[in-house]
């Protein structure tokens, strides 16, 4: 049998049966690799790659984003032995991970976005030797088994456990060859200044690691020059492009001198401050090199324009000079890489901590081996067949409303299970910025408010499984078991929260289906960019439709706001910004049709208006059509009664206690009045009190 589960987010450990080639190929096959083929991580290497840790086996080590699933140590230890790790890198791991945790570091941004950042893993002091890395000729590979297999490793926990997928979650439009891995370790004995670490507060004795999301290496070629000025100079062209994120966005950048260069710029009678101001002053873009239309688009990021006049129309490439994180590593040559992150981001350096704080055996371990198979994954707890287990509470949905149906549940000790589904968090997970949700005074956004509220859930024992639901046999008998199927693992509950939310709804015109994905879409904050200089038009009146207009105006050439009626459902505040941005409004039309142009894609919308039946024509590029939503309620259709619309239909009183005994609703999909965040959490938590009180009288007339 095989189970399988999503690593780092379920409970089981999977068994293969097969040899270790076998193995192999099926975690290729599932997935859980980043395209290499990966060393099988059975119980026993993984028991053994925990030995050389710092923390015990269970410790948690914090959270991965995009899916913030929690990192137990032995989630991390089965991805090292994945990537080919040795026990004695475990503790640069542990520090890695910990140091990605950081705010500043937007791990989130990191994985989620366009540009194709890598997590840089630079290791310094006395350690790196220990472990055998490489600080001199070729450390940026390939060739060293410690240098090649940490960054690994965090890739493989990015992936696996963060579920950062390529064209998925990673939204990265090429990536880069740097995703696969990235570490090397600083060259201190080559260096002319004092180590890197010892700038980030570390102890001469002690031995740091520093992460950095950042861009592949940009070579650095001087073999002529003399003197330090003028290998500056060299740098300093090399960073003055205009194609880097941090002309526009801040965040830091490594310099990383080969030692021939770095002895040259110090001979010359440069500090490591003195070259760093050197580069803050002579790494700059004059604002005439830069096409006006990019210049307006970066315009609307943060401190850009307010400061052009400050720096005289020449745009600093860093913010300030210590952000141009100077270090040496390398061996002979003349050469050296200019590192820029992704902007959004600071690079964050911690100790490594070396003493063991627990025995990593794990002889109490409840998994068993059979067979000649080679097995366990990221998650090895248990040896339990899903279907034999029968859960208190299963939770189907992870919008605001399942999340906190999850808390509740799991503060009220009954272990439930959320099926997130492969696109967790609904449609807040479109939202670009919910300013509403109590508690965030400077506003969130929507994916970063549902990470909030899964990792709340989680803390307290909430667990998580990341496909969709397949089926589901709800019973009508008090005290039989309600199954759920995800594909063919099956689950038992006493009680079901159903918590599915809705769908983007369509508007049902000719072309609508056709023109799919070839210009006709739903969401602007996957798809804006793909419409840079374009002409768009959004659909709809009410607040999606506003928010998907203002993130379309950062990127297309003209917004066109269609809605059928001249009032709008919209919050004030949000029509107010979209007419303060100059969005045209086109009010009382709908759509008739969308059509394509000779290439297929979408080139005319045809308009109708509503009061005296005139048509006219569109051109348009993209469509984002945010009509509202309907309620995901195909799943249990013929089983719990729904209204006309789908909606699934609760006892009145504000409870959330279906036609069925033990199965309880919440949020969009009950709630066609508020359908707010906060309304819907507020009825997730009912739900979970309404299954609680269900499950007190079941036990108590057991
Ligand atoms: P909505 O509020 O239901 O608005 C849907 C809009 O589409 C309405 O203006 C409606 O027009 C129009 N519409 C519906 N069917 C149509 C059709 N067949 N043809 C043309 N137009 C049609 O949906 P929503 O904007 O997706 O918002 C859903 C909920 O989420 C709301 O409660 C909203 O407040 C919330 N939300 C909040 C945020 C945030 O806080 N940042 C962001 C997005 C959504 P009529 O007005 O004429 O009915």
């Amino acid at each position: 049998m095989i189970i399988r589960p999503r690593p780092g987010s379920d409970e089981h450990i999977v068994r293969i049966d097969g040899n270790e080639y076998e193995a192999g190929e099926q975690m290729l096959a599932w997935g859980w690799t980043d395209g290499l083929p990966v060393i099988v991580p059975t119980v026993e290497r993984v028991d053994r790659m925990c030995a050389g840790a710092v923390h015990a086996p269970e410790d948690e080590l914090g959270f991965i984003a995009p899916r913030g699933a929690a990192l137990s140590l032995r989630h991390l230890a089965a991805n090292a032995v994945m990537a080919g790790c040795l026990p004695q890198y475990m503790p640069v791991l542990e520090a890695a991970i910990a140091a990605m945790q950081e705010g500043m570091f937007n791990l989130f941004g990191m994985q989620t976005t366009t540009h194709p950042c890598a997590v840089l893993v630079i290791v310094h002091g006395d350690l790196a030797e220990e472990i055998g890395m490489n600080s001199g000729a070729g450390c940026f590979g390939p060739g060293n088994r410690a240098n090649a297999t940490i960054g690994r490793a965090l890739r493989l926990v990015m992936m696996n456990v963060g579920g950062a997928l390529p064209g998925e979650t990673d939204r990265a439009t090429q990536g880069s060859p740097a995703k696969y891995t990235w570490c090397f370790a600083e060259n201190e004995a080559a260096s002319p200044w004092p180590p890197y670490r010892r700038l980030c507060g570390i102890e001469e004795g002690d031995s740091a690691v520093t992460v950095a999301a950042v861009e592949g290496p940009h070579n650095i070629n001087d073999h002529g020059s003399d003197s330090g000025e003028d290998i500056l100079r060299t740098v300093a062209e090399t960073m003055s492009t205009v194609g880097s994120n941090t002309l526009y966005r801040g965040g830091d950048h490594f310099v990383v001198l080969g030692p021939e260069h770095a002895a040259v710029i110090a001979n010359s009678g440069f500090s490591r401050e003195a070259a760093q101001a050197f580069l803050y002053e002579h790494a700059r873009v004059a604002v005439d090199r830069i096409p006006p239309k990019k210049l307006e688009e970066a315009s609307s990021w943060g401190d850009y324009a307010g400061n052009l006049q400050e720096w005289g129309g020449r745009i600093p490439l860093a913010r300030a000079p210590e952000e141009i994180r100077l270090l040496v590593a390398g061996g002979p040559g003349k050469h050296s890489a200019w590192i820029p992150t992704f902007g959004p981001t600071y690079s964050q350096t911690r100790r490594i901590e070396r003493t063991q704080r627990a025995s990593a055996g794990t002889g109490s371990s409840p998994i068993v081996v059979r067979g000649t198979a080679a097995q366990s994954l990221p998650v090895p707890i248990g040896d339990v067949p899903e279907k034999d287990v029968t859960r208190s509470v299963l939770i189907l949905g992870s919008g605001p409303a399942g999340l906190t149906a999850a808390l509740f549940a799991a503060r009220a000790n009954l272990a439930p299970l959320v099926i997130e589904g492969v696109r967790p968090g609904g449609v807040l997970q479109d939202a670009v910025r919910v300013e509403n949700f109590p508690g965030y005074p400077d506003g969130v956004s929507g994916p970063e408010l549902i990470l909030d509220l899964r990792r709340q859930a989680e803390t307290y024992g909430a667990r998580f499984t990341s496909d969709d639901v397949t089926r589901v046999q709800l019973t009508q008998e008090r005290g039989d078991l309600h199954r759920v199927w995800v594909g063919e693992r099956e689950y038992h509950a006493r009680t079901v929260i159903l918590a599915m939310g809705t769908d983007p709804r369509k508007l049902g015109v000719r072309g609508e289906d056709e023109l799919q994905g070839r210009g006709v879409v739903s969401c602007a904050t996957c798809d804006a960019p793909l419409f840079r200089g374009l002409r768009v038009m959004v659909v709809g009146g009410g607040d999606s439709a506003m928010e998907e207009a203002l993130e379309l105006a950062h990127h297309a050439a003209s917004v066109t706001l269609v809605h059928r009626r001249a009032q709008f459902r919209a919050s004030p505040i949000l029509l107010q910004r979209v007419r303060e941005r100059g969005i045209e409004i086109r009010t009382p039309f709908v759509v008739e049709e969308f059509c394509a142009g000779t290439d297929g894609n979408l080139a005319i919308a045809r308009l109708r208006h509503v009061a005296d039946s005139g048509v006219c024509e569109l051109a348009v590029d993209g469509a984002f059509v945010a009509v509202g939503q309907t309620p995901r309620s195909g799943i249990v259709r013929g089983q719990v009664d729904l209204d006309a619309e789908g909606y699934v239909l609760v006892q009145s009183g504000g409870a959330t206690a279906t036609s069925l005994p033990g199965v309880f609703a919440c949020g969009d999909l009950i709630d066609r009045r508020y359908r707010q965040a906060v309304t819907a959490a507020g009825s997730g938590c009912q739900a979970a009190l309404d299954a609680q009180r269900y499950l007190e009288q079941y036990e108590a007339s057991d």
